[in-house]
């Protein structure tokens, strides 16, 4: 099957009661839950179009938020089922796509997983990721005593993603009318439909309570790459001046085949350092003529998608401009939002620094400008 028969739904809509916060906006291993769970998505299904269901209040702030990301974003309602039928509504599926329907609160689901289950739906109708349960369960009477010991052989605990054929969910919406369910594999299963059972990796919890968040920050891979470029380019009067895909005004610019953004080139080569791919003049020869005049956000984005492709993406990047003119202070603000833009980070993940060389050498003499750059890469899956 290929995965422009899948259609994705992320659930976050829910209210945070029992966490006593926004648990969705909590930070695990450096981002947040909601982007997380959206992000296993993406990894595990690249090319899916992809529906984020909020609460209706959040919505231009979301759509703001998730504007570049191929995200379309709607507004949920009363009931977690109803969220889920409007996020459904917004991706308007052919009866028989598969459609993952998955929670905003489960940061954690390996793409394997996702794909297994998207598989058994395709095959099946309905199909849900289970895992075992572990701990020995009680049935409780009213007084708090224990009535008896449950078996457990047959017992599973339900994940998410579950995932449907948009068809067989129609009819299941259909044939409910307005009762209330807890999840769309309880409604299927309700009707005497069959839901299969997929097995999943037990860490794809729920995040609940503030202690859940430690717990799934442990599955997160550690592992970071680092790396480093260099840039120099000389200054030419009568050039417009570009630095981290900003236009300042008035300044002297810089010569060079592109734009001559010494500062993003320098990010181009710290990425491509970090991931083992070469240097931005291997990409971008200034032979080519393509490159004439280029924006080089281009070359930055290449580089981007190439540290992709090698399971990586940017967790970090710290600039250092060397510069006796322009003055950087006043745009630093702009350069690094848009540099964190460019880079799909916040800004509070980018840093941009600058020094004179005190008159000394030719950046002292005004000839020139330098940029160096570090970029720290981390693990692209499950982020
Ligand atoms: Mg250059």
């Amino acid at each position: 099957m290929s995965e422009a028969d899948v259609a994705v739904i992320v659930v976050a809509a829910g209210s945070s009661t029992r966490f006593g916060g926004d648990k969705l906006g909590a930070r695990v291993a450096g981002r947040s839950v909601l982007e997380r769970a959206v992000g296993a998505m993406r990894a595990a299904l690249p090319a899916a179009p992809l529906a984020l269901v909020v609460r209706p209040e959040q919505l231009e702030a979301e759509r703001a938020r998730w504007r570049d990301r191929q995200v379309l974003v709607a507004a949920g309602g009363a009931r977690r089922q109803d969220s889920v039928q409007n996020g459904f509504s917004a991706l308007g599926p052919g009866d028989g796509t598969v459609v993952v329907i998955h929670d905003g609160a489960r940061p954690f689901v390996p793409a394997d997983d996702v794909a297994r289950v998207v598989a058994a739906a395709a095959d099946r109708g309905a199909a849900i990721l289970v895992a075992p349960v572990v701990d020995t369960v009680k049935r409780l009477r009213a007084d708090g005593t224990i009535e008896a010991t449950v078996p457990r052989d047959r017992l599973a605990r339900a994940l998410t993603p579950q995932a449907f054929r948009a068809g067989v969910l129609r009819a299941a919406w259909a044939a409910a009318g307005d009762a209330h369910w807890t999840d769309e594999a309880a409604l299927v299963e309700r009707q005497g439909g069959a839901v299969a059972a997929v097995p999943g990796d037990p860490r794809n919890i729920k995040v609940t309570h503030p202690e859940d968040l430690t717990i799934v920050a442990g599955t997160f891979e550690r592992r970071t790459r680092v790396g480093q470029g260099l840039d120099v380019h000389p200054l030419a009067p009568g050039r417009p001046l570009w630095l981290c895909g900003v236009e300042l005004p008035g300044e002297v610019g810089l010569a060079g085949h592109s734009d001559a953004d010494v500062a993003l080139h320098a990010v181009t080569d710290a990425i491509l350092g970090a991931c083992g791919a070469g240097d931005i003049g291997e990409h971008f020869p200034p032979s080519d003529e393509r490159w004439r005049g280029a924006a080089s956000e281009l070359f930055v984005r290449h580089a981007l998608v190439l540290a992709a492709t090698a399971g990586w993406r940017v967790a970090a990047c710290d600039l250092t401009l060397l510069a006796e003119t322009p003055r950087i202070s006043p745009h630093r603000a702009a350069m690094r939002s848009r540099l964190a833009e460019i880079l799909d980070l916040t800004p509070e993940d980018v840093n941009i620094k600058a020094t004179t060389c005190e008159g000394m050498g030719f950046v002292g003499r005004r000839e020139g400008v330098v940029a160096l750059a570090l970029v720290t890469l981390e693990p692209a899956v499950h982020s």
